[in-house]
C-alpha cells in the first residue's frame, strides 16, 4: 500500500469540489492486507478509518480528516470458488471483484467475459462500493438498486478481523467454508440482518474488500425518446384500480421521465424514454445527445462559465434553456449493449449538481409530482430561485436492503439535476427538498444525491428497518472507528470512549 502521510498537506475533495477534506493518511490500498493494516494503523494512532469511492457523492458520506483510503488500485476480478458454493451450478451466473473497480471497469471485464450486470445507473464512473453503498439505482420497476444484485460481500471490521456476509440463505456452504483453507481468518456470517445492514451502509460498518454480484449472459436494448408533456404522462401514471402498478411501468424494462420543472404556457415539456431488451447481436442507431448537459452546450456552445453567469444573470430564462436542452434528447431505435445504453455518462466541461427523493409508487405518486411543481413554482415567484436542469423519474423495484432509499416499496426515484455554479442553486435544492420531506413521510433522500441536509430523525421516520440497522452499526461500529461528518450529522457517532472491541 502506499500512502501520503504528510499531516495536512493531503486534500481530497470529491467529482465537483463541493466536498473536501484533509486526511492525516491518504492511503491507496491494493489489497485485502491493506485494508487491514490501514485498520490496525487507525487503532494505533486512535484515529477514523473512512474509504472514499470516486467522489460522485455530494453528500458528506465520504470525508474524514483521519485515514482516508482510495481503493482505485483494489480494481481486480477475482475467482468464484464453486467448490465452495451450495449449488455449484450457480457459478456462471456469479462475479467476484475487488470493491475499487469502477462501474465502467466491471462492465468491460464482464463484457468480456460474455456478461452484463442485471442493471446499472446513468453513469459508470463510481467504484462498485461507492454506488452499492449508498444505494444507486438504474431504472426499472422490476430491477432493484445495484445492492440487490450483491450475493456476498468481504468486509474487515474495525478490528481487523474479517467477515464474509451473506443472506441467511446465501450462496457459500457453511461446512465447505469452515474447512477451506485458504479462509482461514476469515468468518462466513450467513444472518439477513447483517447482510441488509452492511450492503447499504454508507462506509459505516468497515472496509468492503470484495463482491460477488449475479450477473447475466451480454444482452442488447432498444431505446427510443420521445416528446411529451408531463400532463399527458401522468395520466399514464395513475395506478390502476385493482391497485396494480400503471401498465408503462410493466411493460417496459426501463421507462424514465424527464420534465421541464417549469410549465410554459401551460405545458410541463417532457422526454419519455422507454428501454427495452432486443434479440440481436449488433449496435444500430444513435441518440445524437446523450444527457441533457450535453444537449444543453450543443444548444448554448459558450463556455461553462459564460452559461452559469448567463443563468445567474437572467434566472428567468432558465425554463426556457431547459427545454432547449430536452428537446435535444430524442432518439428512435438506438440498439447497444445495455451497458452502453443505460450509461448516459457525464459531460467533461460541465459540472452538475443534484438531488434525488424517493417516493413509494402508489396513488398519491402523480399528486406528489404536482405539488413539487408547485414548490418549485413558489420558489422561483417568491425567491427568483430556478433549477437550472431538468428532473428525472425513474421507477425502481422494492430493495431488502435495511436503509436502501428503495426499500420495501417500488419506488418512483426523482432527481432534481441542475448546473453546478448557479448561486441560488444548492439553497434551491435544500429548500424545495425540506418542504417536500416535511409535508410527505413517505419521502426519502438518495444517499449521495443529498446536500447534507437530512437528519437522524428524519431518517428514523422514514425507514421501517431503521432499529435493525442501528443494531448492527452499534455493533460494527462500538469503537467509533468508522465515525465521520456523516455519522455526526444522523446523530449517531459512537463514543470512542466505551472502546471495548479488540484487535486481532
Ligand atoms: C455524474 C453522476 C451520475 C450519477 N448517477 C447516478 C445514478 O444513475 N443513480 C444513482 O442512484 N446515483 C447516481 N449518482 C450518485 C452516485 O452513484 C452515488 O453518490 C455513489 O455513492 C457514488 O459512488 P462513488 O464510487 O463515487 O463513491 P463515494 O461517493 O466516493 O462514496 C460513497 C460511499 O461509499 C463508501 N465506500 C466507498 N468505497 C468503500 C469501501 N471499499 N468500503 C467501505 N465503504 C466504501 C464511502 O465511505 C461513502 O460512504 C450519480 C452521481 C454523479 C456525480
Amino acid at each position: 500500500m502506499s500512502s501520503s502521510n504528510v499531516p495536512s498537506t493531503n486534500t481530497w475533495s470529491n467529482c465537483i469540489g463541493q466536498q473536501t477534506c484533509h486526511p492525516k493518511y491518504l492511503l491507496y490500498p491494493t489489497s485485502l492486507q491493506d485494508l487491514i493494516d490501514a485498520i490496525r494503523l487507525g487503532r494505533k494512532e486512535n484515529l477514523k478509518v473512512r474509504a472514499v469511492g470516486s467522489g460522485h457523492s455530494f453528500s458528506d458520506v465520504a470525508p474524514t480528516d483521519d485515514i482516508l483510503l482510495d481503493p482505485h488500485g483494489m480494481n481486480q476480478v477475482l475467482k468464484v470458488d464453486a467448490s465452495l458454493l451450495r449449488d455449484p451450478l450457480k457459478e456462471s451466473s456469479l462475479f467476484a471483484v475487488q470493491s475499487g473497480i469502477t462501474i465502467r471497469e466491471l462492465n468491460l471485464a464482464l463484457d468480456k467475459a460474455g456478461k452484463a450486470l442485471i442493471n446499472i445507473g446513468a453513469y459508470d464512473g463510481q467504484t462498485l462500493a461507492g454506488a452499492i453503498s449508498t444505494g444507486t439505482h438504474g431504472k426499472g420497476i422490476t430491477l432493484g438498486p445495484m445492492a440487490s444484485s450483491v450475493r456476498s460481500l468481504v468486509v474487515v471490521s474495525e478490528t481487523g478481523d474479517v467477515y464474509q456476509y451473506e443472506p441467511s440463505n446465501g450462496i457459500t456452504d457453511q461446512d465447505k467454508f469452515a474447512t477451506d483453507a485458504a479462509k482461514a481468518g476469515m468468518t462466513l456470517k450467513q444472518d439477513d440482518d447483517f447482510f441488509q445492514s452492511v450492503v447499504v451502509c454508507m462506509g459505516c460498518m468497515g472496509l468492503i474488500y470484495s463482491y460477488i454480484i449475479e450477473v447475466v449472459p451480454t444482452y442488447f436494448l432498444i431505446e427510443n425518446r420521445t416528446v411529451s408533456s408531463w400532463e399527458n404522462v401522468k395520466t399514464e401514471l395513475a395506478m390502476t384500480k385493482g391497485g396494480l402498478l400503471p401498465e408503462v411501468l410493466t411493460y417496459n424494462r426501463h421507462y424514465e421521465v424527464d420534465i421541464n420543472p417549469y410549465a410554459i404556457k401551460g405545458v410541463h415539456h417532457c422526454i419519455v424514454q422507454t428501454t427495452n431488451e432486443v434479440k440481436t447481436t449488433h449496435a444500430s442507431g444513435s441518440r445524437g445527445f446523450k444527457n441533457w448537459l450535453a444537449g444543453l452546450l450543443a444548444s448554448w456552445p459558450v463556455a461553462e462559465d459564460v452559461l452559469v453567469d448567463i443563468l445567474n444573470e437572467f434566472p428567468k430564462a432558465s425554463p426556457w434553456i431547459v427545454g432547449n436542452a430536452l428537446s435535444t434528447l430524442v432518439d428512435v431505435n438506438y440498439i447497444d449493449k445495455s451497458y452502453v445504453v443505460l450509461n448516459i455518462g457525464k459531460v467533461n466541461n460541465i459540472k452538475g449538481l443534484a438531488m434525488e427523493l424517493s417516493f413509494p409508487v402508489d396513488e398519491n405518486l402523480v399528486n406528489s409530482i404536482d405539488n413539487l411543481f408547485a414548490i418549485f413554482a413558489d420558489e422561483a415567484s417568491a425567491k427568483r430561485w430556478y433549477l437550472a436542469g431538468p428532473i428525472a423519474l425513474r421507477f425502481v423495484a422494492p430493495s431488502q436492503a435495511y436503509l436502501a432509499p428503495q426499500e420495501g416499496r417500488p419506488t418512483c426515484m426523482v432527481e432534481l439535476d441542475m448546473i453546478y455554479g448557479v448561486m441560488t442553486g444548492g439553497d434551491l435544492l435544500k429548500s424545495v427538498t425540506q418542504r417536500v420531506i416535511s409535508g410527505n413521510p413517505a419521502v426519502r433522500v438518495h444517499w449521495g444525491l443529498d446536500l447534507d441536509t437530512v437528519t437522524g430523525r428524519q431518517v428514523q421516520m422514514r425507514y421501517g428497518k431503521y432499529s435493525k440497522w442501528l443494531a448492527v452499526y452499534r455493533q460494527l461500529n462500538s469503537t467509533g472507528m468508522f465515525n465521520s461528518v456523516f455519522t455526526d450529522r444522523l446523530g449517531i457517532s459512537v463514543d470512542p470512549n466505551s472502546n471495548t472491541a479488540k484487535l486481532t
